[in-house]
C-alpha cells in the first residue's frame, strides 16, 4: 500500500516535470512579455564595445556582431516618421522585441517625440547623419563630419537623457569611405553596416520585402537585418517577418553599447566572423608561397657539348635517320597469304573469346557453312556478311560494345554473357 503510494507520487512528479519542460520556453517568454504569451520576445542583450570592433556587418566588413546560429538583430533606419514609426513601435512592443534605430537628425528635429518614444520603449538609438546625403563616399571630410555631428546633436537634443544615445552610426546608403570610418572610429563610434537588407526602400511589394528578409536570413543563418521604419511596405511586411522568425526558431538579440557600469559581453575574436573557419568545413588552406632568399647570386656554368657525350663540337645532338635503317624496310619479305588464313574449325574458338557461346556458334556456322545457314534462315537473300550481322543476337552486339538504339536493356536474356542491366538498377535503389 505504501509502496504503490510512493510510486504514484513519483509518477506525478515526473509528469509535472515533463510538463514544465514542454511549456518552459513559452512560459518564460510570457513572463517577459506580459499580456502576450505568444510573443517572439528578446532572447538576450549583447553589450558591445565599439573600440574593440569598430566596423560591423558582413555586407561590407569582415566582422559582424558575435551572434549565435539563429540569432537576429533588427535595425530600422531613416526615422522617426510618426505615420510608420509608431506602427513599427507598436508591433515591436507587442512582441517584446528590442531593436536598434538609426535616426536622421532632420527627422529628430521634426519629430523629437518619436525619438523619446524609442528610448522609452527600451530600444537602442544610434544616428544616421543629419540630411541623409548619399555622397559620403566622395564628400569632403569636413562636410561628412558636419553631417555626422548634426545627426548626433539633433537626436541627443530630442532625448530626455542624451547619454542614452548609442555611439552607433550607419552611413547613409552604406556609401562607406575610409576617411569617414576613421573619423567615426577615432571618436569611439561604431560603424554599422548590415548582414542583409530586405530592399524595403525600393519600389517592391511588401510580399517581396518579407520574402527577401527571410530568404537572406535563412541563407546566412543569423545576422543584422536592415529595415526602414519610414516605409508602408515595411509596416505591412513586419508582422509576417516576425511570424516566420517565430516559426523558424529565430531569436531576437538586443544590442547595447558598453559603458563604465556595463562591460562588454565576453567574446572571442572568431565569434565576430559570420562563419568562422572550422575543421568540419573543408576549405582550401594552401601553404603560402615562401619568399626564397637568394643568398648567392653566382650562376651555374652552362653545360658544354662534352658534358652531353657529343663526339665532336659540330655534331648535331639529335640522331637522324641512318642509311642502314632506311634500307631495312625494303629488305623485309612480303608475308604470304597463308599467314592470315584461319584453319577450318577454329572460327568458333576465336569468336567464343569475345561473344557468348551461342552467338559464337551461330557466327561460326554462318562463316563456315554459308549455304546451310542461308537455308536454315529461309527468308534472307542478303549476302553472307550481312546475314551474319543480322544473325548476331542483340546481347551479342552489346557484348562487342556496340549498343544499338533499338536494343533496350530489358531485351537481354538472363543467360547472356553481357553485363546484366538489372544489377545496375539494383545498385541505384540502394539507400545513399
Ligand atoms: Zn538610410
Amino acid at each position: 500500500m505504501i509502496g504503490s503510494s510512493v510510486g504514484f507520487r513519483t509518477r506525478s512528479w515526473i509528469v509535472l516535470y515533463l510538463g514544465l519542460l514542454v511549456v518552459g520556453s513559452p512560459a518564460a517568454l510570457a513572463a517577459d512579455c506580459p499580456g502576450h504569451p505568444d510573443a517572439l520576445g528578446t532572447s538576450r542583450t549583447l553589450v558591445v564595445d565599439p573600440r574593440e570592433h569598430p566596423r560591423i556587418g558582413t555586407m561590407q566588413y569582415r566582422e559582424t556582431l558575435p551572434l549565435k546560429d539563429h540569432e537576429v538583430v533588427l535595425t530600422f533606419d531613416d526615422g522617426p516618421l510618426p505615420k510608420y514609426s509608431n506602427q513599427i513601435l507598436k508591433m515591436l512592443d507587442d512582441e517584446c522585441i528590442k531593436a536598434t534605430f538609426f535616426i536622421i537628425g532632420g527627422q529628430a528635429k521634426a519629430n523629437p517625440e518619436g525619438v523619446r518614444k524609442l528610448v522609452a520603449a527600451g530600444h537602442t538609438v544610434g544616428t544616421h547623419s543629419m540630411n541623409h546625403p548619399l555622397t559620403f563616399d566622395r564628400m569632403p571630410i569636413e562636410k561628412a563630419e558636419a553631417e555626422i555631428n548634426g545627426g548626433i546633436a539633433w537626436t541627443s537634443a530630442a532625448m530626455t537623457d542624451p547619454s542614452k544615445l548609442a555611439p552607433f552610426f550607419r552611413i547613409p546608403g552604406l556609401m562607406r569611405a575610409e576617411g569617414v570610418e576613421n573619423l567615426l572610429i577615432s571618436r569611439g563610434i561604431q560603424v554599422w553596416s548590415a548582414d542583409f537588407p530586405a530592399d524595403d526602400w525600393r519600389h517592391v511589394s511588401s510580399d517581396r520585402v518579407y520574402q527577401l528578409a527571410i530568404q537572406r536570413l535563412e541563407a546566412k543563418g543569423k545576422g543584422i537585418l536592415l529595415l526602414h521604419d519610414i516605409q508602408a511596405r515595411t509596416v505591412a511586411a513586419l508582422p509576417r517577418i516576425i511570424r516566420d522568425l517565430k516559426a523558424r526558431g529565430y531569436r531576437i538579440v538586443h544590442v547595447v553599447p558598453a559603458t563604465a557600469d556595463r562591460p562588454a559581453t565576453p567574446t572571442t575574436p572568431v565569434e565576430w566572423l559570420l562563419h568562422p573557419p572550422t575543421e568540419t568545413v573543408p576549405i582550401a588552406r594552401w601553404p603560402a608561397a615562401p619568399n626564397f632568399v637568394f643568398a648567392q647570386t653566382q650562376t651555374l656554368p652552362a653545360p658544354s657539348l662534352a658534358d652531353l657525350n657529343a663526339q665532336t663540337e659540330h655534331q648535331p645532338l639529335l640522331p637522324h635517320k641512318t642509311k642502314a635503317l632506311a634500307n631495312v624496310a625494303s629488305t623485309l619479305p612480303v608475308p604470304g597469304r597463308d599467314l592470315f588464313a584461319i584453319p577450318e574449325g577454329s572460327v568458333e574458338v576465336l569468336l567464343s573469346t569475345t561473344l557468348s557461346r551461342r552467338a559464337a556458334t551461330r557466327l561460326a556456322m554462318a562463316a563456315e557453312t554459308p549455304r546451310a545457314a542461308r537455308n536454315k534462315a529461309g527468308k534472307s537473300h542478303a549476302p553472307r556478311a550481312a546475314h551474319a550481322a543480322h544473325g548476331v543476337p542483340k546481347h551479342a552486339a552489346q557484348a562487342k560494345g556496340v549498343a544499338p538504339k533499338s536494343v533496350a536493356p530489358k531485351s537481354a536474356t538472363p543467360t547472356s554473357g553481357a553485363p546484366h542491366p538489372t544489377r545496375v538498377a539494383s545498385l541505384k535503389k540502394r539507400p545513399q
